[in-house]
């Protein structure tokens, strides 16, 4: 009777796996098609690509005891990070599954804590524009600074943790050299006028002081494009940043680019997922 139990579970826990499985297969093939039809073919051919990394990648992290790599913003580690849909793309190891850092986070944490460590020992003040969690969790080790955050809309400043202004980053409501250091990550690409934005944060730097921007550099563009209006596509940016966008930049009076793969070895930026060839802006003005 025992044993008879034990099949009928054995039989139940298999087929429960089953539906799960068939579940799982008919939410991706209904997605695709949708892609299919509303976009085209290379787009749900990438949400494909995309769906089975991630069922595959989710799968080893949740079965497979393996530490390959190592999320250097929470501590995680395991068999690999999990991709990203784009929509008309996908990206792979991006996102961490533990404190769903993306790549870039891992990135500038590194950097911070092993090759400038201006940003958790400067004192003054810190501004960060658009906050991101990962990154503000990063800056609040600087317990020397005063630390403000701003973004265009008031909900999304809580991610910060820090003193919150609700600010249009083409016009800061900041007194002129008033920040020691600044952090801006993926917003410019947002800006129709982003070298009125990239004015604004000039103007409210102090002598001395540094800026870390980031933008989505598509390294397969030799120029920056410009779409004229939010691309739907992108994720309403109205730039499509290339190997040129360091002119964007040119009011400061110095601008370092540093990409992952010039102070990770390879082993690194695997292990930690990190975007080799993303570039950190370090921009300062001396005047
Ligand atoms: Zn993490």
């Amino acid at each position: 009777m025992l044993s008879l139990m034990s099949i009928v579970y054995t039989h139940m826990f298999l087929l429960k796996k089953i539906l799960k499985v068939l579940k799982i297969v008919f939410a991706i093939a209904q997605t695709y098609s949708t892609r299919l039809r509303s976009k085209d073919r290379q787009a749900s051919w990438a949400y494909l690509r995309y769906a089975c990394n991630n069922l595959f990648v989710s799968f080893c992290n949740g079965h497979f005891n393996a530490k390959r790599v190592f999320c250097p913003c929470c501590g995680w580690s395991g068999y690999d990070f999990i991709p990203i849909d784009g929509g008309i793309f996908w990206v792979p190891r991006m996102v961490c599954p533990a404190c769903l850092s993306y790549d870039r986070h891992r990135a500038f944490s590194l950097y911070v804590k092993q090759y400038d460590r201006r940003l958790l020992e400067t004192a003054g003040t810190t501004l960060h524009v658009a906050p991101e969690t990962y990154v503000a969790i990063l800056a609040r080790q600087n317990t020397g600074h005063h630390y403000i955050v701003t973004d265009l809309f008031f909900e999304r400043l809580q991610a910060g943790n820090g003193t919150p202004f609700q600010s249009d980053i083409q016009q800061l409501s900041l007194p002129d050299r008033c920040v020691d250091t600044l952090i801006c990550f993926h917003v410019l690409e947002h800006i129709k006028d982003d070298r009125a934005a990239v004015a604004e944060l000039y103007r409210v730097l102090k002598p001395g002081g540094v800026a870390y921007i980031m933008v989505p550099i598509n390294t397969t563009f030799e120029e920056t494009q410009f779409f004229g209006e939010p691309n739907p596509d992108i994720y309403d940016h109205y730039w499509a940043p290339g190997k040129d966008y360091h002119t964007h930049l040119g009011i400061f009076d110095s601008c370092v680019e540093v990409a992952p793969e010039e102070f990770l070895s390879p082993e690194d930026v695997f292990r930690y997922g990190a975007p080799s060839k993303e570039i950190i802006f370090v921009c300062k003005r001396n005047g």
